[in-house]
């Protein structure tokens, strides 16, 4: 067990997940005590300790009575007290992590913050700053630090077609999905038992999108995303409704992007299919996770492998040319041959895009896995290095990245993508340079402020969250308030 206790509750969560990047495995125990001299103190198993004063970071910040305002400066000190922690875990332990002091789970926000401040130079010179920085300032390895500057330079071309200022994106959400998978972490309800709720969500989640149309009218949408859950488990027609809404109330002449994220092929029907070609929808996500028969079954995904290469090649008839597929490492009992196997049958099928997540150790660990953590641990790494290779193979590049948190070791999550094939939304969930208005049960708006506003603690922000309640039933009644809560921010 390390316990760790700091100063002010602003030092726990960098402290906390760094501790825990180096420990995966042990308790850590937090508290805040004021009175305490040291900013922070911790114990290690083993018995050597941590204690660091305001004023020897303050020391080896350097000059902070330049900083401009004194949120700058604590910020200042509190990224100087990660550095120094830093070192003295990766001294303790001998290890060294690939993403160094960067706890948060938006590595490439940060990389396009540093090409920004150095728009002035040539591409090349601006990436080998921004590396240095990451090098340097945040002890991340240099192999991360080119990935995370390739990823940034792609998004940043990407998002440059976007309207920022007038533009917004559109998230539609459907909460049911055919079964319930084990590992899932999104709130989905099953949809055989909510069968006869289906069209009272319908209804409540059209109304709430003619009405952010109206809201937004004047303004066109760059991207469309339709999520969940699974919005196929919606009925043919049902489907057709939801889209001739979209499509009745958004001028989609701007949209660089429409997806309907098909996800479970259980869900996949060829009537299903021909409504969505009917519409403007440019992308469609066929989500295997894997494809070892055993794990589906284990996991409660009731569909077979076989489903998802039909499914595949039923919507390649069609006429979709844009697929995408989600994969999962570290499924339970799953190793990396498991993982190469998936990749191969992958590979044959050709998907225009994939996204590789890992499954968190923490719910790895549910399923009886916790004496093999360290195993699971490299395992996860090599099934993700395959999987970039499958993708560099079939010839997609990595265009989106983003860390998971509360996870032990130091994976990311990766979307690759063929040229002008990538998924604008999941780079604008990441990047949060344009207002999302999102419909539906637990559909989270994001809206940008064109002027920043102070908090009553006094923080300077230009994002409101509106979370759209998740239960489905309250939903359905509170829609109105939903939509007037969205209202009271937008376009301000
Ligand atoms: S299909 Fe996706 S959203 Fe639905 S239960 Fe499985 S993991 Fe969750």
């Amino acid at each position: 067990m390390i316990k760790v206790s700091s100063k002010k509750n602003k030092y726990t969560y960098n402290v906390y997940h760094l501790v825990k990047a180096f420990f995966p495995n042990e308790e850590i125990i937090q508290n805040v005590d004021e009175k305490q001299e040291s900013l922070v103190a911790l114990n290690l198993p083993g018995g050597s300790c941590f204690s660091i004063a305001l004023e020897e970071v303050e020391a080896a910040a350097g000059d902070l009575s330049e900083m401009e305002t004194e949120e700058a400066k604590e910020q200042a000190i509190k990224k100087e007290l990660t550095r120094l922690l830093y070192r003295y875990l990766e001294q303790q332990t001998r290890t060294t992590l690939a993403w160094g002091t960067l706890t948060g789970v938006r590595p490439t926000k940060l990389a396009m913050t540093k090409l920004e401040q150095y728009e002035s130079m040539t591409e090349a010179e601006a990436v080998r700053r921004t590396v240095g920085a990451f090098r340097d300032e945040f002890f991340v390895s240099e192999e991360k630090a080119q990935l995370a500057c390739e990823i940034a330079v792609r998004e940043k071309k990407l998002l440059s077609k976007l309207d920022y200022k007038d533009g917004f994106s559109l998230y539609v959400g459907i909460p049911f999905c055919p079964s319930v998978c084990s590992y899932c972490s999104f709130s989905s309800s099953p949809i055989a038992e909510w069968k006869d709720k289906v069209e009272s969500y319908l209804f409540a989640l059209l109304k709430e999108i003619r009405a952010i149309g109206k809201m937004s009218e004047g303004h066109r949408p760059d991207s469309v995303y339709i999520g969940g859950g699974t919005p196929t488990t919606l009925e043919a027609e049902q489907m057709d409704r939801l889209l001739k809404t979209i499509t009745e109330n958004f001028d989609l002449s701007n949209v660089l992007e429409f997806t309907v994220e098909a996800g479970r092929p259980d869900s996949i029907t060829e009537e299903k299919l021909a409504v969505i070609r009917k519409y403007p929808v440019t992308r469609i996500s066929i989500n295997p996770q894997t494809m070892q028969q055993k794990t589906l079954d284990l996991v409660g995904r009731n569909h077979t492998v076989a489903q998802t290469k039909d499914a595949f090649y039923l919507a390649r008839k069609l006429g979709f040319d844009n697929i995408n597929m989600d994969l999962i490492a570290g499924l339970p009992g799953e190793d990396a041959s498991d993982m190469e196997d998936t990749l191969r049958q992958v590979e044959e099928m050709h998907p225009d895009s994939l996204t590789v997540h890992a499954l968190a150790i923490k719910r790895a660990a549910r399923y009886g896995q916790e004496g093999r953590k360290q195993d699971l641990h490299s395992e996860i790494s090599q099934m993700i290095m395959s999987a970039a290779d499958c993708a560099k193979r079939i010839g997609l590049q990595p265009y989106y990245l983003y860390r998971q948190k509360n996870i032990a070791g130091n994976f990311e999550n990766v979307g690759y993508a063929e040229l002008d094939k990538a998924g604008i939304y999941n780079i604008l969930i990441m990047e949060e340079k344009q207002t999302i208005l999102a419909a539906g049960a637990g559909a989270s708006t994001k809206i940008l402020l064109k002027d920043p506003i102070r908090t009553d603690s006094g923080k300077e922000i230009n994002l409101v969250r509106c979370e759209n309640v998740k239960n489905i039933m309250e939903y359905i009644d509170r829609v109105d308030e939903m939509i007037e809560r969205k209202g009271e921010w937008l376009w301000r």
